[in-house]
């Protein structure tokens, strides 16, 4: 069984029932007939499920956000954004995706050549409990637009959300087997990538897992996609608009209650400039709500588990130890729900190994660099190279940010976020592979090279 409690209140929710062998067996083999089927649909019937479901994500978006926001703790508000941006990754598939699958014709010295981008299989996504609809999404539409279909493996906590995306599938005309729910806790996984029918596997979580599924599917020769942590600079330079970038400091900390991959989570400030940042940082973090999530004037609600504020509770002690101050916050509020205050960390010795950690919650760490060495040298200093937000006013400081920056992503004077229509992931310890756009999709179909007298 899946046990559920909502993080806000402390309650158990009923709980989901895993399912049985039997009932693996059965979906996978419903995934492989629909394949046959998919496979060689229209273009036209990929676009318009594509456009209904859209559709429908929109329509029912209060439903779909108040099963999330019960399930792992996000705000309501933040829930139903989530939602609408799923919409808007179906429309923007259902919109470009011909274009994307067009080929390409290319130049060769006898003859003639061009490519022809052909579906894979069932393909097997393993997802977060972050964004429980867009980390699926972001999956699902480039899939069904590609000719696969899509088997989600989801957290264990998000099993509504889980249940809710396969039933989405099917209200809006998805043929059976499209896109099913495997209702499986992960040691059930291992074998799920073994079988035949399964033909690759993309995973969005925490660096263990990724390794586990990238063994698995290693052994088996099967193509895997990694998104996995970060732990995200937020560098601030001296031509910087100082008031925006303490606001967005704030927001790229804090949003999702500290629990996104590309959170801002290592403030990195020029000597010159770090006490006026320093200062309305401090005073916008301090007054950051956290509270029920169901409630519009909550900026943030809990962490999703009382297990995940264990984790960043014991990070911060160990901060602590090793000689950081916590300036104010990152403490338990008197709540039965898994709430904690948002914080500031100054002075973390930047050799230590929890300096190199991922925080995922909603505390923050505050270097001061020398110049912009200084703080390339710390923006690398970690195994993760997911985002960056560089805030300057320089070009040829934004030029030097984005070439010497080892991460997947860089944005210039604003906090990072994801878009339909861009290139996804990262690099080290962050996974490998891309999601969205046409990139996303390719990375699951086959470019055949077709010869031509
Ligand atoms: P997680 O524990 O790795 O879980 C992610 C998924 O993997 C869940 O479905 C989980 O199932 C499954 N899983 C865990 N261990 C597994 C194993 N050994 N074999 C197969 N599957 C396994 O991560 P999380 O705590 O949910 O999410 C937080 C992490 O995800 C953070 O590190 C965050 O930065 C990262 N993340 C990355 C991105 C990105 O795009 N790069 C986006 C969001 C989050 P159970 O729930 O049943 O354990």
């Amino acid at each position: 069984m899946f046990e559920r409690v909502n993080p806000a209140t402390g309650e158990k929710l009923d709980a989901i029932a895993e399912m049985d062998d039997a009932a693996v067996e059965a979906t996978l083999a419903r995934a492989q007939s629909t394949f046959r089927e998919w496979r060689v649909s229209s273009l036209d019937t990929r676009t318009a499920l594509l456009g209904r479901l859209a559709d429908a994500f929109e329509a029912d978006k209060r439903r779909l956000a108040e099963i999330a926001t019960r399930e792992m703790g996000k705000t309501l508000k933040s829930s139903i954004a989530e939602v609408e941006k799923c919409a808007a990754a179906f429309r923007h598939y259902a919109e470009h995706g011909p274009s994307f699958l067009e080929g390409e014709d290319v130049a060769v010295s006898k003859g003639s050549a061009r490519t022809r981008w052909l579906p894979l299989g069932p393909v097997l996504a393993v997802m977060p409990w972050n964004f429980p609809y867009w980390q699926v999404v972001r999956f699902m539409a480039p899939a069904i637009m590609a000719g696969n279909v899509g088997l989600l493996k989801h957290a264990s906590i998000t099993q509504g959300v889980a249940a809710a995306l396969e039933e989405m599938v099917k209200k809006a005309g998805g043929p059976d087997g499209l896109f099913q729910n495997l209702a499986i806790k992960s040691d059930a996984v291992e074998k799920v990538i073994a079988d035949k029918r399964v033909v690759a596997v993309t995973l969005t979580g925490s660096e263990g897992a990724g390794a586990k599924v990238a063994e698995t599917a290693g052994k088996h020769l099967k193509k895997v996609v990694l998104e996995l942590g970060g732990s995200d600079p937020f560098i601030v330079m001296p031509s910087a608009d100082i008031d925006k970038a303490a606001e967005q400091a704030v927001t790229a900390r804090i949003q999702n209650t500290g629990q996104s991959c590309i959170c801002g989570k290592r403030m990195i400030v020029h000597a010159d400039v770090y006490d006026a940042f320093a200062a309305k940082f401090f005073e916008a973090m301090k007054a950051v709500k956290a509270g029920d999530p169901m409630d519009e004037e909550s900026d943030m609600g809990p962490l999703s588990s009382f297990d995940q504020r264990d984790t960043v509770l014991d990070q911060l002690g160990r901060m602590k130890k090793a000689g950081a101050t916590l300036e104010f916050g990152g403490e338990k509020l008197d709540s039965p729900g898994a709430y904690m205050s948002a914080g500031v960390l100054t002075g973390v010795p930047r050799n230590a190994d929890v300096a190199r950690e991922e925080v995922f919650g909603p505390v923050a760490m505050l270097f001061r660099v020398t110049d912009i060495d200084d703080a390339i040298a710390l923006a690398n200093d970690i195994p993760y190279g997911l985002g960056s937000s560089v805030w300057t006013n320089d070009s040829g400081e934004q030029d030097r940010f984005e070439r010497d920056i080892a991460a997947g992503m860089t944005a210039v004077n604003q906090m990072l976020a994801s878009a339909p229509e861009a290139p996804f992931g990262g690099v080290k310890l962050s996974g490998y592979g891309r999601e969205l756009g046409p990139w996303g999709m390719y990375e699951f179909m086959n470019m055949k090279t077709v010869m031509l007298p």
